[in-house]
């Protein structure tokens, strides 16, 4: 037997081997156009960001390695340019000299592959247009990036795409992303894809969703990449990753039957319509499993069973390839996003029924440290068939999306998910694995126990019930929603409308489930929100505060979080609240603080992943202020410094605009001109604060305070210094008190008014007026000698004030 295989890396490199060993005195040659044969080409994105470092390591065979194992005659930089298949005879052309001649076959194996694709558009030809696809196409790339090049842009927001986004920016470049698409990663929906954006967001990648590239202009050492809305991204690289196309010509010109979308057709056995030519790999058109009709499926894993397989057939065997369902994972950053079967859009876009549910479990128990959240989403049918799956996550994805995957291979049913016995103990699972609840969940809806509805489809007349604890609440909040404790509902029906629908939620779906349950038997019309607020946010991009599983956000957010031990603060109160899933470490954050004095710190540390996320919006939302949080391993530590009741207001209030004074002088005219400054902003809806220290704490004194003991120092302070608002004098021209009596004259006959008056009018519109604690302590002064009603803050809640603050400024 003569077998000649097309094409020497994934497929055609395991159908080969496996022909050999099957039948080692068969004559195999494997012909490879290339230079090299079965090497990594998963493994070239991570070269570039020397996260492989060995560039050897990739070429996981040589020629002469691969000759010597199996026998097999390997020939590289030869390429197969016909097919006679009447002939049974196939041209080679040696690429090194050009020379051609014939070889004969009983068999052939085509395993060409697939190309990227490179539309024809201005410019794309430019030597710094890449794409990545081979180990010379790797070479040029990372030759780039380690002469220093600053930003690339790459085309494509697929899983090659990505991956060459994430190992440019490790490697210190700063990428544009433009994608046709409004989402990155297709095969994902465009809610789940959310998640990726907002990570790649958090690392800097400037994200050009909903793009089309129109062309790519040289400019000097740089190129323009131009978009079609007209703007245009200036760069030094860039790389083309849209997808790829079939390398089937050389099968079409041999007159086999090649599908609509141009990869070769086989039957089972993977014979193409000619049955002495085999095919596997990139180049063909397989079954898609759930979708049941022809689909391109390019990835590796397929590559070689197919391969396998078809060695196996062309030996007798009667082995038969049943299709694929695309299963495939990509880590983009710290998160990992996968998918099988088929996505929403593909099961709308082809007119099917299906049921979908989301859940966000963790990947672990939550009570062992590092366990993070993972977004699910399943999709099924109403007989409980499973049509899909997506998840996302920083953890334990790969597992999850391979049982799924081995259950739709084996054709079992979101109940079969429900009963699966996986391995478990804390470090690994759950008791309940994810797997597992995502099939409780799919056969609640089935059986009717639950009723789901998703964030972008409310009923209409529906009002969300939200049973989360108030402090998770203090974490993002439904811009509108009923809000009762789980615990609380029973006592609280009254407060519930029964001529609405009610949508119950809490986080993560399960408090919202017992509560659609209870409300149902107490006779409300109720639903569930699927996967509860965390999905909702996922459909709501202004949605506070960001996704659990964003890595990037909560780095960008704090960076100071790996500091935590430079940062001079010592903790009052230390909380360990490992252990505890939320809400619970908010609400021992909540319970210590409430229980310290403002401007104390508290340090917390805690297992629960979400809380990395939750405390800086909580703390945001209550007035206290987060210093540092760091994750190490899972374990959560963060310092909170303490806030007044004053910042709680002005935090619980983030969209209003604000102003803040510091009125330090305690000159007349400087301080008319604050608080004319003041009135003029608080007219403009701004909250105004003016905060008095030294020389401006005269402004607020009374006229004529009550008697207050006093020492001798504060005795002399209080009679140097002028007794209130109308006793404060000129900065210049004062003339020995003549000028200040013009000023107010001209004021008085010019209708200005008086400082008295234009602080009572700034009081009337809201205007508050702090008086600065310490100044306070120096100067002698007390709260009863100033005017009634002033608080008195420290410096730190200034700062916070402030920090909240449009414009800042200091008289
Ligand atoms: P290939 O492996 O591409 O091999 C085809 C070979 O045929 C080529 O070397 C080509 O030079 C040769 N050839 C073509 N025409 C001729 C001819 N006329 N004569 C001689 N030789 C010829 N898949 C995954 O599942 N997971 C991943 O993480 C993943 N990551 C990837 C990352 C990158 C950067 C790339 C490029 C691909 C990745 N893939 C991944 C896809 C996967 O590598 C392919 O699906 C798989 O290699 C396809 O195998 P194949 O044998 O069909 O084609």
């Amino acid at each position: 037997m003569k077998i000649l295989v097309v094409g020497g890396v994934a497929g055609g490199a395991s159908a080969a081997a496996k022909a050999a060993r099957l039948d080692s005195k068969a004559e195999i040659i494997m012909f490879e156009r290339g230079e090299y044969i079965s090497f990594a080409n998963c493994g070239l994105p991570y070269h570039i960001g020397n996260v492989i470092k060995q560039r050897d390591s990739l070429k996981v065979m040589t020629p002469e390695k691969f000759k010597g194992r199996t026998g097999i005659d390997v020939r590289i930089k030869q390429e197969i340019v016909s097919i006679d298949p009447d002939k049974h005879e196939a041209t080679v052309k040696n690429n090194d000299s050009g020379e051609t001649y014939t070889e004969s076959y009983d068999k052939l194996i085509l395993a060409t592959g697939s190309s990227p694709f490179v539309p024809p558009l201005p410019g794309v030809d430019d030597p710094d247009v890449m794409t990545l696809w081979t180990i010379p196409d790797m070479d040029k790339i990372k030759e780039r990036v380690d002469n220093g090049v600053k930003n690339a842009v790459v085309i494509g927001g697929g899983f090659i795409g990505l991956e060459v986004v994430e190992n440019l920016v490790e490697r210190g470049v700063k990428v544009t992303l433009v994608e046709m698409l409004p989402q990155v990663l297709p095969p994902l929906d465009p809610e789940m894809a959310a998640i990726l954006e907002k990570e790649l967001a958090g690392k800097g990648v400037d994200m050009r969703l909903d793009s089309q590239v129109s062309g790519i202009k040289r400019d000097g050492d740089k190129l323009a990449v131009e978009v079609k809305d007209g703007t245009a991204i200036e760069t030094e690289l860039v790389v083309m990753s849209i997808g790829v196309r079939p390398n089937s010509q050389l099968a079409k010109d041999a007159g086999l039957k090649v599908g609509e979308r141009g990869g070769v057709q086989v039957n089972g056995k993977l014979e193409t319509s000619n049955p002495d030519i085999y095919a596997v790999g990139d180049v063909i058109e397989v079954n898609d499993l759930v979708m049941e009709q022809p689909a391109m499926i390019p990835l590796a894993g397929p590559a070689n069973r197919q391969g396998r397989i078809a060695a196996n057939n062309i030996f007798g065997a009667d082995e038969e390839y049943k299709g694929s369902l695309g299963t495939a994972i990509c880590k983009i950053f710290e998160l990992d996003a996968a998918s099988v079967g088929a996505s929403e859009k593909r099961l709308k876009q082809a007119g099917r029924e299906y049921l979908k549910t989301y859940i966000v479990p963790q990947s672990h128990a939550s009570y062992y440290p590092g366990a993070q959240p993972m977004y699910m989403k399943l999709l099924f049918e109403k007989s409980g068939n499973i049509l899909g799956a997506q998840i996302v996550g920083r953890d334990g994805v790969d597992k999850r999306i391979d049982v799924i995957a081995t259950a739709i291979r084996g054709g079992m049913t979101v109940f079969d998910l429900a009963e699966l016995e996986l391995a478990y103990a804390p470090p690994y699972g759950s008791a309940k694995d994810p797997v597992n609840y995502a099939g409780f969940v799919a056969g609640n809806i089935i059986n009717g126990v639950s009723m789901p509805v998703y964030p972008d489809a409310l009923p209409e007349n529906s009002v969300i019930v939200d049973v989360r604890e108030p402090d998770e609440i203090a974490c993002g909040a439904f811009p509108e929603s009923i809000d009762i404790p789980l615990g609380k509902l029973r006592d609280n029906l009254d407060k519930l409308p029964k001529d609405k629908v009610l949508v119950s939620t809490c986080k993560l779906g399960l408090r919202g489930y017992l509560a659609e349950c209870y409300l149902r038997e107490q006779g409300f019309d109720v639903r569930n929100l699927s996967g509860g607020y965390l999905v909702w946010q996922l459909f709501h991009a202004d949605a506070a505060p960001v996704d659990p599983c964003c890595s990037a956000s909560v780095a960008a957010n704090h960076t100071e979080s790996s500091e935590i031990k430079d940062i001079p603060v010592e903790a009052t109160v230390e909380v360990d609240a490992c252990g505890l899933q939320c809400p619970g470490p908010i609400v021992q954050v909540k319970q210590s603080l409430d229980a310290m004095n403002p401007g104390e710190v508290l340090k917390v540390t805690a297992s629960d992943a979400g809380f990395a996320h939750d405390l800086p919006a909580w703390c945001a939302s209550t007035g206290n202020k987060l210093l540092t949080i760091n994750n190490d391993k899972g374990i959560i530590t963060a310092m909170v410094c303490k806030g007044s009741a004053e910042m709680a207001a002005v935090s619980n209030d983030p969209v209003k605009k604000r102003t803040t004074i510091v009125l330090f002088s305690g000159d007349l005219d400087k301080a008319m001109a604050a608080f004319i400054i003041a009135t003029g902003f608080a007219s403009l809806g701004h909250e105004v604060s003016v905060f008095c220290t030294f020389w401006g704490l005269n402004v607020l004194r009374k006229d004529n305070p009550p008697p207050v003991k006093k020492d001798f120092l504060s005795k002399m302070f209080g009679m140097m210094m002028p007794r209130g608002a109308k006793k404060l004098a000129l900065s210049k021209m004062h003339m020995m008190g003549c000028g200040t009596a013009m000023m107010k004259y001209v004021m008085d006959s010019k209708n200005v008014d008086s400082l008295p008056d234009l602080i009572g009018k700034a009081r009337h519109m809201g205007v508050k007026l702090l008086a600065c604690d310490m100044a306070m302590n120096v100067m002698g002064l007390s709260k009863e000698e100033l005017l009634d009603d002033i608080e008195s803050v420290g410096v730190a809640n200034f700062a916070a004030l402030a920090e909240k603050s449009g414009p800042t400024l200091f008289i």
